[in-house]
């Protein structure tokens, strides 16, 4: 696609994922303004063909869609707040891909309102190195006639979602997501750490895995039919099982001298046993996380 048939879009942030999204816009053709905090980030996207802006004033004024992807919202809040800055923003659409919380969407929307910008929250579900593969998923939340007019510029990212209007729909899921994804690596390397104390190979241990991680996302199929409608009862393995798995856990990584991670899991798996949800199955932990 040539340059000249994309649409414009300022990129403010040019960290490594912020560098990515730049450089997915342009790959796919379209007109890319950047702008960055240390400018020097800026210089290898100029050399890719983007327009570099002295200010970021002059950023998002090149362009209709803001992209911003910064540390946080306290940043971004930080960087748009200025009245200069508001005045620029005025009539256009900000896209915040920037991590945070419910919370911070729903202030971010408001704060936009309020500078009478368009605002469309949105999480990337990936790594910098996925950006602009069509598997890479990118859920978004806000107004959906704002997010209809900005999905064909999007698309150079990946794979979007729209998850809803209520705005903090999207920073929800992608919480809920990595609370799964960093529950699971923190699981995965400390089991690393225990076979590597125990002499056995990860070879070994990543041909297990391949035995586990299918039940993984079968359970969690089968737990949300459960939850809705609270049936915990089954014949597969009860909470008492789990709960006593847990301890030898918590053991073996004492026996090996290293971090007993598992011990803040096993605490929660006594509380269900405490509230009487020792002979249900996994899914009855939900009732004693929810409160
Ligand atoms: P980096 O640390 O690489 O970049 C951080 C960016 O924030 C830089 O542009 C930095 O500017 C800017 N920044 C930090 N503090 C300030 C400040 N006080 N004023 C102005 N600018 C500031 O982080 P990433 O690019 O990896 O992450 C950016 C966002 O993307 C985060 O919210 C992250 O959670 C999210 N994200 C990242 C993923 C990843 O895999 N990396 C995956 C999914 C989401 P400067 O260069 O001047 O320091």
């Amino acid at each position: 696609m040539s340059s000249s048939s994309g649409r414009a879009v300022s990129v403010i942030g040019l960290g490594a994922m912020g560098s990515a999204l730049a450089r997915a816009f342009l790959t796919a053709g379209h007109r890319v303004t950047v702008w960055n905090r240390t400018a020097a980030k800026a210089d290898p996207l100029r050399a890719a063909g983007a327009r570099t802006a002295p200010s970021l004033v002059e950023a998002i004024g090149a362009s209709d869609v803001i992209v911003i992807c910064v540390l946080d919202y306290p940043t971004s809040a930080g960087l748009l707040g200025p009245r200069e800055v508001g005045a620029a923003l005025t009539g256009k659409t900000i896209v915040q891909l920037t991590t945070g919380t419910p919370a911070d969407a729903r202030e971010a929307e408001r704060l936009a309102r309020e500078i009478g910008a368009a605002y469309l929250d949105g999480a990337i579900m990936g790594y910098p190195r996925d950006i602009g593969r069509p598997e890479c998923v990118i859920l978004h939340s806000g107004a959906e006639t704002i997010f209809n007019a900005v999905a064909d510029l999007l698309g150079a990212l990946g794979n979007n979602l729209y998850v809803g209007e209520s705005v903090g729909a999207a920073a929800t899921l992608d919480l809920a997501l990595l609370s799964t994804y960093y529950a699971a690596m923190t699981g995965y390397l400390h089991g690393a750490a225990l076979c590597a104390a125990e002499g056995v190979s990860l070879e070994g241990y990543l041909g297990g895995l391949d035995g586990i991680l299918p039940i993984v996302g079968v359970s969690a199929k089968d737990y949300a039919t459960r939850i809705a409608d609270r049936r915990y009862a089954g014949d597969q393995a009860t909470i008492d099982i789990h709960a006593a798995a847990l301890r030898h856990i918590v053991r073996a990584s004492r026996d090996a001298g290293i971090a007993p991670v598992a011990e803040a899991t096993s605490a929660w798996f006594e509380k269900a046993r405490a509230a009487g949800h020792g002979g249900a199955e996994m899914a009855a932990l939900f009732e004693v996380l929810k409160r």
